[in-house]
């Protein structure tokens, strides 16, 4: 028995470690894909002075392919055209806009998915490109329109930016985030694997785990891209206040469809292929007439605000 038994715990251990690797590549492939686009300046410092950071865009210009033809000149589509807007520290700005305007191509940036071609993006002062990628990824806390989770476990999806965070924590994000009882409900709960290899979630289940994910974080910087686009009506509305009280005191870029979600904020920007057409706060943009004032007349008659 003995000499079957070894061969086979070995067996056990091999297939554990590959199993292991192969969520490590799937892991690495999703960082892998975001990451290939910037590399750290030599001596890049980490980002301080994270308290209350303000975080500035400075006539930024940019190309998603920044290669250049032989005459010099870029090859790709320019999709963002001289934008400079300044989120205050603790504020909300908001970017609305119709589609392919280029509100989602800020938060990559500010992000640092790609790097700029002219201008400059600062948070508290210190330039993107010169600290350290991880270092702004720690500082932010983002709910993208489509959320990549993990082939791993529900807890770890919510505690992944918080390592360390108690199963406690990762459920009271996940209470906040209205996704505990379902998690709950799933036989395995918390342990569940989720992703191609288990439990498959919708659009806004997984939206739901980013913003739990999100808030465990709690970091100084926020972006919500659509962060409640994929959620019906009641989930939406429980979870913007949510949203709402996480995002006070923090530095917000809030990108929207729905302008009822833009009311509050600071300053609203209306993007229009890759320039700000638009600029206030929703009083003064209803006041200007212009098209803000007519997208909002246009959500209200569709009862969609
Ligand atoms: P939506 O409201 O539909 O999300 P958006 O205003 O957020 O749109 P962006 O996603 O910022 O728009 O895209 C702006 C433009 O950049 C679009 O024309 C889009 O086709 C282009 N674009 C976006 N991502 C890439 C990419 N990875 N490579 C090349 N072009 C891209």
């Amino acid at each position: 028995m003995i000499q079957l038994y070894i061969p086979l715990n070995f067996l056990g251990v091999i297939y554990r470690e590959i199993k292991q690797s192969l969520t490590d590549l799937d892991k690495m492939f999703v960082l892998m894909d975001k990451q290939r686009e910037v590399a750290d300046a030599p001596g890049a410092q980490p980002l301080t002075g994270l308290d209350h950071p303000t975080v500035r865009f400075e006539n930024v210009h940019f190309a998603y392919d920044a290669s250049r033809n032989a005459e010099g000149v870029a090859n790709g589509r320019p999709i963002l055209q001289g934008v400079s807007f300044e989120i205050p520290a603790g504020k909300t700005v908001a970017v609305v806009g119709p589609s392919g305007s280029g509100k989602s191509t800020l938060a990559r940036l500010l992000y640092r998915f790609y790097d700029i071609q002219q201008g400059r993006i600062t948070i508290a002062g210190q330039e993107l490109r010169e600290v350290t990628q991880a270092s702004v990824r720690q500082a932010i806390g983002i709910v993208p329109q489509d959320t990549v989770l993990f082939n791993d476990t529900v807890a770890y999806n919510i505690a992944y930016g918080r390592t360390g965070a108690s199963q406690a924590e990762v459920e009271a994000a996940a209470r906040s985030a209205r996704i505990h009882d379902f998690i709950a409900a799933t036989p395995t709960g918390y342990a569940t694997m989720v992703g191609e290899r288990g439990l498959k979630l919708s659009g806004g289940e997984k939206q739901r785990v980013a913003i739990a994910r999100t808030l465990l974080k709690d970091p100084p910087i926020l972006i919500f891209d659509e962060a409640t686009s994929a959620l019906d009506s009641a989930n939406e509305r429980a979870i913007q206040s949510e949203l709402q009280s996480a995002a006070q005191n923090k530095t917000t870029l809030l990108i929207a469809h729905r302008l009822s979600t833009v009311v509050e904020a600071h300053e609203i920007l209306v993007m229009d292929a890759g320039r700000i057409i638009e600029r206030g706060t929703h009083a003064e943009l209803l006041a200007q007439r212009g098209r803000y004032a007519s997208m909002w007349a246009l959500q209200q008659s569709d009862g969609a605000a």
